[in-house]
């Protein structure tokens, strides 16, 4: 009877009744609060965890959906660059990493996605940075990429709004990453120079190289709640100065009051406010109209 109900019976269950499927992805866990979230809300919340507010990581995908009007976007083809210049190896082969992190997000993408539609009826382009594709560093291709998002903006006159997520520059390119920083510079003067805005949303982290380049150059500069931002993380700078830093200390709330932020805003409230933004920024400056002077009585 033992070996019919312990052995027999069971593989005549598994065979009969259908495999229920459930899915993994079912719960998230918060990672501040540890709270377990329900995955479908966690969705309908953009990520913002309702416990304790924690703004979580976005893809591209989700991130340019809040972004532009109707989540309704044109994602654009990046010019081609040249991989792994330097036949850099450490552990592994940067090809190899790319080739992984390529398997994931796609092939020849990198860690930025450009696309162009609509915020609040306006043109406009956003480039946004893909956090899980190596950390978000820039390399050469992040630095084309900057550089096409900002020729697209002066090509549709629409402001171009980059969301920087990232560790840095991608050191397996050497000296060839760092350069990207004064390219990316030039790339946003350009769109400067046409009289257009430029808006940054630094999103957690937005560290290294790029904070030290285009991303501090926004002519209004926001940021999500929590986020961490800043050029060295803060045990480097405690072990470098040899104290304790201060409570917060380069979080976004802590770079408002320090006026390195214009204004910290919920991801709820995040496609509103660019709406409004842009409008006000694009909208016909009263002063540029002539008003002519009175002429002096004859
Ligand atoms: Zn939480």
């Amino acid at each position: 009877m033992s070996w019919l109900t312990n052995f027999v019976l069971p593989k005549i269950r598994a065979v009969v009744t259908p495999k229920r499927e459930v899915p993994d992805n079912l719960w998230d866990k918060c990672p501040k609060c540890e709270q377990m979230l329900f995955h479908r809300e966690l969705e309908q919340n953009l990520f913002v965890c309702h416990n304790c507010g924690h703004h979580m990581r976005l893809d591209p995908a989700r991130r340019l959906k809040i972004l532009f009007d109707d989540g309704q976007y044109t994602k654009i083809e990046l010019p081609k660059t040249v991989q792994d210049p330097l036949k850099f190896r450490d552990r592994k082969r940067y090809s190899e990493r790319l080739k992984e992190a390529q398997a994931k997000s796609g092939p020849g993408s990198d860690a930025l996605v450009v696309a162009h539609g609509r915020i609040g009826g306006h043109p406009a382009v956003a480039a946004v940075f893909d956090f899980s594709f190596m950390g978000g560093s820039m390399g050469i291709a992040v630095g084309e990429g900057l550089i096409a998002a900002a020729r697209l903006a002066v090509l549709q006159e629409a402001p171009l709004i980059v969301v920087p997520a990232s560790g840095g520059a991608r050191m397996q390119e050497g000296i060839l990453s760092l350069m990207q920083m004064p390219r990316s510079v030039l790339a946003v003067e350009e769109v400067k120079e046409a009289g257009l805005p430029y808006i940054v949303v630094l999103t957690d982290p937005t560290t290294g190289g790029v904070s030290a380049s285009f991303a501090m150059l926004g002519d209004v500069t926001l940021a999500e709640p929590g986020a961490v931002i800043g050029f060295a993380g803060q045990r480097v700078i405690e072990e470098t100065i040899r104290e304790k830093l201060p409570e917060g200390f380069q979080r976004s709330e802590y770079l408002l009051e320090h006026g390195m932020v214009d204004m910290v805003v919920h991801r709820k409230e995040l496609h509103e406010t660019l709406a409004r933004l842009i409008d006000l920024l694009r909208r016909p400056h009263p002063s540029a109209e002539v008003v002519p002077l009175p002429q002096p009585a004859a």
